[in-house]
């Protein structure tokens, strides 16, 4: 701006002796064609000009044009009084830009070219003005600028007034659209606390509990954000229906680098939001396949973890297990738990989420005092159907599976079962079908397990968790893990 100003003033006092000979040698039809030729084609432009005042016509690319004249601006600002120095920075801009041919036009042109074919065009003028603006603030010379990066797939947003809130979940998650990251002005606005969720379209305690918060109007004791991650999965028919996408991949087994796909990205997304965000604490919301008591997992057990967990129920796994999840990524930056509800669509898991939720949001201190009341479990290993196997569901040996589990097996979530518990049922003939994994990877599958006539059956006393009664999720994930409880802390 003070470039073109510079050089418009520059020129106007140091071609105005010379006004006469210059209109006199040129016909105002050749100003006008000029003056279109530049609004079309900026630098590239052929222009007519005059050799000198009164000289002859000639042409020239608008470039050539704009180096001849700045020495003409030059002395037109220094004879009336501005100082060299002052003269050289305000006018060399536009020479860099005559000399590199990067305009704020031809910026503009490729920014749109850049983001149109992701965002279409009336997304994309509005992404292009808003870059344009944001580089303009910044006072750096227009040759300098980058362009705009291909825009996020998470739409950042303040979170709507009460009154703006859609009545049900399912409305609210339409009016949401895609992945969000909403963010809710505290009390104390010095600190951020954060809630995920949705990173399963299937588990929608989190969500709703996240409505019901925004529906009540309360407002949070600090800063909140709320990230609402697989929004097409959860919208997809019927509804909650939906771990991912069809064909698409487990979001929660994403967040470990190298993140690669579309699933990657997104995740890789979500943590540099946070991490822009730098919450003094994150919950991570979901609900369990099967029934159970609400519990947190995570791989860290400190007292602030605890203390997060004590919010929602008083069960923890401390997991060491890396599988991908967000929480084992963000509970190196700060405290982070992932809280399992309870069964997906049960109102006792959406009681768990909402008042937790609450306690979360409106404590002015999290503090850790509340941490001693969480028992908690350790070293999961992960139970799983090898894959291959026919799997089914009953209360006796199923016709053509090879391994039928017992029907109501999830009522057993955090149960010690005794040696000799039965599983399910495994077919005549039928391979052995369990792995059972911890961190370093090794199958004790049967110190835990054993055949008998036909039976499958605990060995030892095993204390199962996240049991799902869903075949199709015990051969895609896992049956379930087995814990053990924590030794008590001697402090
Ligand atoms: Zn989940």
């Amino acid at each position: 701006m003070i470039a073109n100003t510079a050089f418009l003033i520059g020129l106007t006092l140091g071609l105005a002796r010379d006004a006469q000979a210059w209109t006199d040698g040129m016909p105002f039809e050749q100003v006008e064609h000029n003056f279109y030729r530049a609004a079309q084609q900026g630098l590239e432009a052929t222009l007519a000009w005059t050799d000198g005042p009164g000289g002859a016509a000639i042409e020239l690319p608008a470039g050539e044009l704009v180096r001849r004249l700045l020495p003409v601006a030059r002395r037109g600002l220094e004879e009336w009084g501005v100082e060299p120095a002052e003269c050289e920075w305000a006018l060399s801009p536009v020479e860099v830009r005559a000399a590199s041919g990067q305009t704020g036009a031809r910026w503009q042109r490729a920014a749109l070219t850049a983001l149109e074919p992701e965002l279409g065009r009336p997304r994309a003028l509005s992404a292009m003005l808003q870059a344009y603006l944001e580089r303009a603030a910044r006072e750096t010379p227009v040759d300098s600028w980058s362009l705009p990066a291909r825009e996020g797939r998470v739409r950042v947003a303040i979170a709507p007034e009460v009154d703006a809130v859609p009545e049900s979940a399912e409305e609210f998650l339409r009016w949401l659209g895609g992945p969000v990251l909403l963010r809710q002005p505290g009390r104390n606005r010095s600190r951020t606390r954060a809630v995920v969720t949705l990173l399963h379209g299937n588990e929608p305690s989190g969500v709703r509990a996240v409505h019901a918060w925004l529906r009540s109007g309360a407002v949070p004791a600090v800063d909140a954000v709320f990230v609402i991650a697989a929004v097409s999965a959860a919208l997809e028919s019927p509804g909650f229906a939906h771990r991912q996408l069809p064909g698409a991949r487990d979001l929660n087994r994403c967040f470990v680098p190298p993140h690669e796909g579309p699933e990657g990205e997104l995740a890789r997304e979500i943590l540099n939001l946070l991490d822009s965000v730098g919450p003094e604490a994150l919950v991570d919301l979901h609900n369990n396949t099967g029934r159970s008591i609400p519990y947190g997992v995570g791989p860290r057990a400190g007292s602030e973890e605890l203390a997060l967990v004590s919010l929602f129920g008083d069960r923890y796994v401390h997991s060491d297990l890396r599988l991908g999840a967000l929480v084992e990524i963000a509970a190196g930056a700060f405290p982070s738990v992932v809280i399992e509800c309870g069964r997906a669509g049960a109102e006792a898991a959406d009681v768990v989420a909402r008042e937790g939720l609450a306690r979360f949001l409106g404590a002015p201190r999290l503090g850790s005092r509340a941490a001693h009341h969480v028992q908690v479990m350790t070293e999961p290993l992960r139970v799983e159907v090898l894959s291959g196997l026919r799997l089914g569901l009953g209360e006796a040996p199923a016709e053509g599976v090879d391994l039928t589990l017992a029907a109501e097996i999830d009522r057993h979530n955090f149960d010690r079962l005794e040696p000799g518990h039965r599983i399910g049922w495994l077919a005549p003939g039928a391979p052995w079908p369990l792995r059972a994994r911890g961190r370093d990877g090794r199958d004790v599958s049967h110190e835990l397990f054993e055949v008998c006539d036909g039976v499958l059956r605990t060995r030892r006393e095993i204390i199962p968790i996240m049991i799902t009664n869903d075949p199709g999720i015990a051969l895609s994930d896992c049956l379930f893990y087995v814990v053990r409880a924590a030794a008590a802390d001697p402090a």
